[in-house]
């Protein structure tokens, strides 16, 4: 499941307030909030809606009443999401991906919302395309000084000087391990594991910047963990014809059983 409300998180909001409380200084990067120069950081007090998220409270559309958390698929067919994130849902979370470049796209695009909410980046979706060659990892690994000069520069996409070397050096990562494997997605069949913990131990030796919750994101919304969507949600048998990696590799541990 997408991190359920965040949605709802405004860009105030980011990783380094997770987990504190009311009134607690907490440090945001300063980029986040929109901030230029050299000023990295800023800090903030922790207000009484970030606190009542780290509760795993969440507001509606309503704006008034607070609830308890609820799954992305909920948010969804409840109308409490933004127009962004129920396409998103509807056609791609958990859908399997095949080609390198999407797969690359996914990686770079969630390690991009660290700290952000995903709308933001659905937002920028086609301004990151155009600003990383259409995620083609061939082009992103040839990138030059320049190209990060005007990456930098470009208000479209999320200018972190951290997340564009990222980028920029996982793309260097896929090209070796497609080199390799055949292709990043042969790559990660080959090292497919059913749980987190392998994959996050295996993705932190290989990339740059992908934390627990980046691989996560990253593996579910590709289909290589599961679920993405609720039982009762109506794209989850849209996404079980197309037999994501989760789904293929729990058959094959049945017929090994029997
Ligand atoms: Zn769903």
């Amino acid at each position: 499941m997408k991190i359920a409300f965040d949605a709802f998180f405004s860009r105030s909001y980011s990783n380094f307030q997770r987990g504190a409380r009311e009134g607690e200084c907490v440090k945001i990067e300063a980029d986040e909030l929109g901030h230029k120069g050299p000023k990295r950081y800023a800090k903030r007090r922790v207000s009484k809606a970030n606190a009542r998220r780290n509760e795993g409270y969440f507001r509606g559309n309503n704006g008034k009443k607070w609830g308890l958390p609820v799954s992305y698929c909920t948010a969804i067919r409840d109308n409490l999401v933004d127009p962004y994130n129920r396409e998103y849902h509807d056609h791609e979370y958990g859908f399997p991906i095949k080609s390198d470049a999407m797969l690359f796209e996914r990686l770079i695009l969630e390690i991009n919302q660290a700290g952000l909410s995903w709308v933001t980046i659905l937002k920028k979706r086609e301004a990151f395309r155009t600003a990383y060659a259409g995620f083609d990892p061939k082009r992103v690994a040839a990138f030059k000084e320049r190209d990060r000069e005007r990456l930098l520069a470009d208000a479209g996409i999320i200018r972190n000087r951290l997340k564009i070397e990222a980028a920029i050096g996982n793309a260097k990562i896929v090209l070796k391990l497609a080199a390799e494997y055949g292709s990043f997605a042969q790559w990660l069949d080959a090292n497919y594991a059913a749980d987190l913990h392998t994959w996050k131990i295996l993705f932190k030796k290989t990339f740059f910047f992908t934390g627990g919750e980046i691989v996560r994101e990253f593996l579910v919304s590709s289909g290589y963990l599961a679920p993405a969507h609720d039982d009762d949600c109506p794209i989850y048998e849209q996404v079980a014809k197309l037999n994501p990696p989760w789904m293929a590799a729990t058959d094959k541990g049945k017929v090994r059983r029997s």
